[in-house]
């Protein structure tokens, strides 16, 4: 039977809970695994384990421990959604000197306690510490596809890694988004907000609202534009090419828009590395 340990790092517990989301499947798969080592168990340390999993961002000097902890008693080690595989939002701390966080936080007070974490200057993704063998990113990923992973491994298989864009799994339709054209398919940049009625049926773009769907991974059957009307925001993360996510972004809005009008896309950098800020260039082309 092999062996798991799962962990957290700077992490909101959500791809834990989506572990748990499984209900009576969790255990199918945990009546195939023995649990050495979690939160969700009692168990105050570990000695060796066939897979580790962990969730979160790399965030303080004990995530770094524990990183490395993982790393050395694992044979396999598994990044756990989005902020364990591209940083999550805890990486848009990576925007700001870490002194002015802590004083925005606890003002004048910052506690200094040898007890209490340090945090590290910038935020990583768990690969900018230590090797991962396989990444499941989401926010939090769906229980399906932390299964399928887990299964594939206790049967000693390789996990299936989703790597087309969102575009992909949208049921929207998309007549002119990828079709050489002289014409821009929309003339500015829209708020959902701004118009009386969302087509519910078309491609956000091809509307003028920003969606992140050609720069994202597939892997939530683009629940956001598909099921809830609502444009997706990238937190499955990025496709392989489009790891520097704002400036392919930017190259994809290219073809649909007037350059002028793209001078209008705000919060370029909230829009387009919400999830991702840890692993781009942004910060250093910015001073940090
Ligand atoms: S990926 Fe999302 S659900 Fe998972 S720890 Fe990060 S914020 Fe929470
Ligand atoms: S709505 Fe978004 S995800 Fe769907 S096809 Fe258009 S850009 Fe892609
Ligand atoms: S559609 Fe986009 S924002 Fe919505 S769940 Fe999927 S990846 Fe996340």
């Amino acid at each position: 039977m092999k062996t798991v340990a799962t962990g957290i790092l700077e992490g909101c517990f959500g791809c834990h809970m989506s572990l748990l989301d499984l209900h009576e499947e969790v255990l199918d798969v945990l009546g195939a695994v023995k649990l050495v080592y979690s939160p969700v168990i009692d168990t105050k340390d570990f000695d060796r384990a066939d897979v580790g999993i962990l969730e979160g961002a790399v965030a303080t000097d004990e995530n770094v421990e524990t990183a490395k902890k993982f790393r050395d008693k694992c044979d396999v080690l598994i990044a756990l959604g989005t902020c364990a595989s591209y940083g999550g939002i805890p990486g848009m701390r990576n925007l700001f000197e870490l002194d002015d966080v802590l004083g925005a936080v606890y003002g004048d007070k910052v506690p200094s306690s040898g007890e209490i974490p340090r945090p590290l200057p910038m935020v990583k993704s768990l690969d900018q510490v230590v090797k991962v063998d396989y990444y499941i990113p989401g926010c939090p990923p769906l229980p399906n596809q932390i299964k399928d992973a887990l299964v594939a491994l206790i049967s000693g298989e390789e996990p299936v890694e989703l790597t087309r864009g969102k575009c992909a799994q949208c049921s929207r339709t998309k007549k002119e988004l990828y079709v050489q054209r002289r014409e821009f398919v929309t003339d500015g940049i829209k708020a959902v907000m701004e118009l009386d009625e969302i087509d519910p049926k078309k491609c956000f773009l091809e509307q003028g609202i920003i969606c992140m769907g050609p720069v994202t991974r597939e892997g939530c059957e683009s629940k956001c534009p598909t099921n809830a009307n609502m444009p997706c925001r990238g937190c499955w993360g990025p496709t392989p090419e489009a790891r520097e996510v704002g400036a392919k972004m930017v190259n994809s809005l290219a073809s649909i828009l007037p350059a002028g009008a793209m001078m209008f896309m705000e919060d370029i950098v909230g829009t387009g590395y919400r999830y991702t800020m840890a692993i781009s260039e942004v910060p250093g082309r910015i001073g940090r």
